[in-house]
């Protein structure tokens, strides 16, 4: 469950932003004062904060620029007037949204889970490409262990040979394999075919990799020997 800090001295609006938020799922502290606030959101792990600007001790701009000295937490700024969101914003405190007072609350919740995914959106990736085995060259992108393919950002589909096949190659750049070498690697030997197989599958390969499969920038072709993936 999504834990949110609201730092905010006017209680009833801090109860009314904490109904609306724990109606949809999330779980909410309040602090009424800023440096209690300020305490609580270096001291614990918050998936997001809601800071009012205005605050007895420490006001909400300080509050915000400190969190952001160590953490990429999002943070929604709460003011009461619009003109300081401009300050906010010329400040560069690093907040990733502001909303003015008087605020409809189901507006506050929809941002609140627009920056929340957004943000786990962003630690999911950095944490799938920490964690999975990806070959990048040149606009292509191997993603071994979710097996997927893409090129230019754009996902091809392969089949399970013809990944294996392109893998591997693109594994062992600028060597030149034999089709016989390819069949032998990516068939078991029991498979049905020959090394006509190959060519037909580097043929598919081409199509889905290649701008103009006539003029071949990945996979080369070097008569009468084999294959390459060229870097
Ligand atoms: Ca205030």
């Amino acid at each position: 469950m999504n834990r949110i800090l609201i730092v905010e001295d006017e209680v009833a609006i801090a109860e009314l932003e904490r109904d609306y938020l724990e109606l949809s799922g999330f779980q909410v502290e309040i602090e009424n004062d800023g440096d209690t606030g300020l305490a609580r959101a270096l001291g614990e792990e918050f998936d997001m904060y809601i800071l009012d600007l205005m605050l007895p001790g420490t006001d909400g701009f300080e509050i915000c620029r400190r969190i952001r000295e160590v953490k990429n937490t999002p943070i929604l700024m709460v003011s009461a007037k619009k003109d300081d969101i401009d300050k906010i914003r010329g400040l560069g405190l690093g907040a990733d949204d502001y909303i003015t007072k008087p605020f409809s609350p189901s507006e506050l919740v929809a941002r609140v889970k627009a920056h929340l995914s957004r943000y786990e959106r962003l630690i999911g990736s950095s944490a799938n490409a920490q964690n999975n085995d990806v070959i990048e060259i040149r606009g292509i992108r191997i993603d071994k262990t979710a097996r997927r393919v893409w090129i230019n950002d754009e996902e091809k589909q392969f089949t399970t040979k013809e990944f294996d096949l392109l893998t591997f190659l693109a594994e062992h750049p600028n060597h030149v394999f034999t089709k016989e070498e390819l069949f032998r690697e990516i068939w078991d030997m029991e498979s049905i075919g020959d090394i006509a197989t190959v060519t037909v599958h580097i043929k598919k390969i081409r199509e889905k990799i290649e701008l103009d499969t006539a003029k071949p920038q990945y996979i080369e072709t070097i008569w009468g020997v084999g294959y390459r993936f060229k870097v």
